[in-house]
């Protein structure tokens, strides 16, 4: 079978090498079912990539990314750079600019078998990718966070009409698809002119979307309400650093970070990234939840298969998502989720359970 799909991957650091592999084996097992050929193209990225070619992205993988439609992009502990690294945008940063991969979407649920602290969350939150309060993605030239003395710090947030009429409508697509209902998450009682615009502007693009029901909250009463309520909440939108945050939380009261799948896209091109980073106080250990990185390839296919039309597409990512729930739900679980289960006993078993689906129609 020829390869219908190239795909790129960049195991990164720390946890990366551990989890990765987990995602190819269960994507190469459920293409296989559905007569999807997969190449896999390894790009070098972290810091393996600084010792071998300067660079913890070099133009070598960009080149190649050019190319290419999807990629799995494992975490990197770019904190741990040396310091000349530390001042250029991270391989996240760099990709998600570079490709306008403007969407972050971050789906957090509970799943059966799973101890969660919220057992009722099940929500997606959009995340908007390009500008917002982190200031390493907000300026043509420079970093938006600079210090005019030793003693002074600032950082530039920008929202702009543009960008957050794009990642609104996107979110509101979603909430056609879910239960139709959307929370804008602002802090526009103190950042009034930035998420404020970031506020109004959902707001006039939500009369686009009349089935959809909208309200909105400040950050940090959502924080307070996906602990005490999460079963009111379905689709959030948000912008870029309120979006990391809550998605990290809603990923803990779920079960576990490590359960977290996210994928970064534009209208063309999609980026599967796990929600959390390379986990060093763990990695190297084989105790990593694969189910994250895993997850996040899923919603590769499933946005590719969306993209171009094609149900074989779907039914991988459906094989994939159903594998994974079945897999945690027969208790096998790594240390995260309270189990003993390494790494590999997990992927193994979610590969066990695309086989075995051999045959259903997922
Ligand atoms: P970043 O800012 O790059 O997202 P971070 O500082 O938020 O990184 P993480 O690397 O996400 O930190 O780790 C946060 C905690 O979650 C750590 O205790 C780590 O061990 C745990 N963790 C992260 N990913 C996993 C995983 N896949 N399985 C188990 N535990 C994980």
């Amino acid at each position: 079978m020829g390869a219908d799909l190239r795909i790129g991957v960049l195991y990164g650091d720390g946890i990366g090498a551990e989890i990765v592999p987990c995602a190819l084996a269960a994507v190469d097992a459920a293409a296989a079912l559905e007569d999807v050929g997969i190449e896999w193209v390894e790009l070098p990225m972290g810091s393996s990539a600084i010792s071998s070619h300067g660079s913890s992205l070099p133009a070598e993988s960009l080149a190649v990314l050019d190319t290419l439609d999807a990629w799995i992009l494992g975490p990197h502990d770019s904190a741990s750079y040396p310091p000349e690294h530390l001042r250029m945008p991270n391989p996240s940063a760099l990709c998600r600019k570079r490709y306008g991969l403007y969407a972050n979407l971050r789906p957090c649920r509970a799943y059966p078998g799973v101890p969660a602290t919220t057992p009722g969350i099940d929500v997606m939150i959009v995340r908007e990718n390009s500008e917002g309060l982190y200031a390493d993605r907000n300026m043509a030239v420079g970093s938006g966070e600079f210090m005019p003395t030793p003693d002074v710090a600032l950082a530039v947030g920008v929202i702009t009409r543009q960008a957050t009429e794009r990642i609104a409508r996107q979110a509101f697509a979603i909430a056609e698809q879910r239960s139709r209902r959307l929370t804008i998450v602002h802090k526009a009682n103190v950042l009034q002119l930035t998420t404020g615009l970031f506020r109004d502007v959902c707001r006039e693009v939500a009369a686009e979307y009349p089935d959809v029901v909208v309200d909105d909250k400040h950050v940090d009463a959502m924080a307070a309400l996906l602990v005490r309520r999460p079963a009111e909440f379905d689709v959030l939108v948000t912008e870029n650093l309120f979006g990391d945050i809550l998605s990290d939380l809603a990923a803990e009261l779920a079960g576990s970070l490590g359960l977290a799948g996210s994928v970064n896209c534009s209208a063309t091109k999609v980026m599967a990234q796990a929600t959390h980073g390379a986990a060093p106080d763990i990695a190297g250990r084989g105790v990593a939840n694969p189910v994250s990185i895993v997850a996040s390839a899923a919603m590769m296919l499933r946005w590719w298969g969306n993209r171009d039309d094609d149900p074989r597409l779907a039914a991988v990512a459906d094989r994939i998502a159903d594998a994974v729930a079945a897999t945690l739900a027969s208790g096998l679980a790594t240390a995260d989720l309270g189990g003993s289960a390494s790494t590999s006993q997990v992927g193994e078993g979610i590969v066990q359970a695309i086989t075995k689906s051999a045959g259903s129609g997922s």
